[in-house]
């Protein structure tokens, strides 16, 4: 699946950098905090970076001769998106120690690179705890953050030496006794999660309710809660929602305290965004500092915030339809029908509230303003399709690019790193599996997975 980078001549790659400093959009999102500049300028270098790699490939694959399936999607994954992002957890939360939220995108790149920052990992099942395990980290460095376990999995926790999990309910705590009695333990307490794309309240976590007694049942039980989890939501919006759980999570250590247990770790969970992170660690990080004094260890689980802008996705146009408008016949509508739809890599519509938004890679149409020129173009609307015969798969109902998009060229999408390809099904026959090309864009990156300049 891992293509060698040598296959791209990555000196020609490497050395091609264009510097765009009137990029506003991007430049907007990252002005106004510490070392903003620098992060800006490299990351502009990244993208144009990810666009060369991806335009060599497609560059490469001739639909009207190729064997089938040559022409499949594939993803740019930039681990130095990821070491971007892990530097700027550090110089903004430094007290808080990521444990990877494995569910988010399990690639084994993506857990390699994990491992050797040193961060930890949240799992929730038997296989992301085996894949977690097979980067050689320590089974102290993984959390089994799921409060409703399979008893089998917790025997094989157990076994594996897998102790941190967490639990919201009387019956976790009876199957723990019995499969697991020395496991460590996180109580998992419900938070605001309103503001969230994805709301996990309403499945998981303890109301302050019923914590003291749980907390009791453990103790009768002589098992041992070592700290508090909570988790305010996948696609936070709300920075405050941090501010209560922290709090409510005070509340809870104090009860376990007068309980008898020793705990000594509180877990922040995830709910980060590369958009958003700055306020929100200000936020996170003062509240920290009211609430739990230097001594408790801080742990989180960012998935979405790692790893979601360092995938892109390439797809390829398979069909076309353009149909009159009966209500303006000089207007027709334009459908694109891709090789990747919900049931692929675009299940990030619909289980993750998503808007992909399509951009031009390759178009033969050469009036097509390309994103490194600055001509001006046509603007066209699109409705864009997935492959399969369902008529759920639609990607964008109405999508603007500039230009005549054709069958056989390639559009891509940013921010496909999040929910995508894990959730992707082989629905109609189409793959799962899709190819992933691998390269960084930062040297620190690129040393700590031995890839080649
Ligand atoms: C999904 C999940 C995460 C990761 O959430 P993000 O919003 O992607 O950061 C972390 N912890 C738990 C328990 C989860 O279920």
């Amino acid at each position: 699946m891992a293509m060698a980078l040598s296959a791209f001549a990555p000196q020609e790659i490497y050395f091609n950098k264009y510097y765009h400093d009137d990029s506003d959009s991007l430049k907007d999102s990252y002005c106004g905090y510490y070392g903003a500049n620098e992060q800006f300028r490299s990351k502009l270098t990244a993208k144009e970076l990810v666009f060369q790699v991806l335009k060599n490939r497609v560059d490469n694959i001739d639909v009207d001769r190729c064997c089938p399936g040559a022409e499949d999607p594939f993803f740019v994954a930039d681990m130095g998106e990821i070491y971007r992002q892990h530097l700027r957890w550090k110089m903004n939360l430094s007290r808080v120690k990521p444990f990877y939220a494995v569910k988010c995108n399990p690639d084994p790149e993506i857990l390699r690179l994990m491992a050797s920052l040193g961060n930890g990992f949240d799992c929730a099942s038997k296989a992301e705890i085996d894949v977690a395990l097979s980067t050689g980290v320590d089974p102290s460095r993984i959390i089994y953050a799921q409060p409703c376990k399979t008893k089998s999995y917790i025997r094989y926790a157990a076994q594996m030496g897998v102790k941190q999990m967490t639990f919201d309910n009387a019956d976790e705590l009876y199957k723990i006794k019995t499969n697991f009695p020395n496991a460590e333990l996180y109580l998992r307490i419900l938070t605001d999660d309103s503001t969230s794309l994805c709301r996990l309240s309403m499945k998981f976590g303890a109301s302050l309710d019923v914590t003291r007694p749980l907390l009791e049942l453990a103790r009768e039980l002589d098992l041992n809660v070592v700290g508090v989890s909570f988790h305010v939501g996948s696609g936070a919006e709300d920075p405050k929602a941090f501010c209560k759980a922290v709090q409510d999570a005070r509340v809870v250590f104090d009860q376990a305290v007068e309980v008898g247990h020793e705990p000594h770790t509180l877990d922040v969970g995830g709910g980060f965004s590369e958009d958003r992170f700055e306020r929100f660690a200000v936020i996170l990080g003062q509240a920290l500092d009211t609430y739990f004094p230097p001594h408790i260890r801080i742990i989180a689980e960012p998935g979405r915030y790692y790893v979601a802008s360092a995938f892109t996705l390439a797809v390829n146009v398979i069909a076309r339809r353009i149909i009159q408008d009966p209500m303006d016949p000089s207007g027709n509508t334009h459908r694109l029908y891709l090789n990747d739809g919900v049931y692929g890599n675009f299940s990030n519509t619909i289980f993750d509230h998503q808007h992909p938004e399509p951009q031009i890679l390759s178009c033969l149409d050469d009036s097509v303003a390309s994103p490194l020129s600055h001509r001006p173009s046509q603007e066209i609307a699109y409705s864009i399709w997935g492959p399969t015969c369902d008529g759920i798969d639609i990607i964008a109902e109405h999508a603007i690019l500039p230009g005549v998009v054709g069958v056989g060229d390639w559009l891509y999408f940013e921010n496909m790193g999040a929910y995508t390809r894990c959730s992707a099904t082989r629905f109609n026959g189409f793959t799962d599996n899709h190819e992933v090309i691998y390269i960084s864009s930062e040297a620190g990156a690129r040393a700590l997975l031995n890839y080649r300049t």
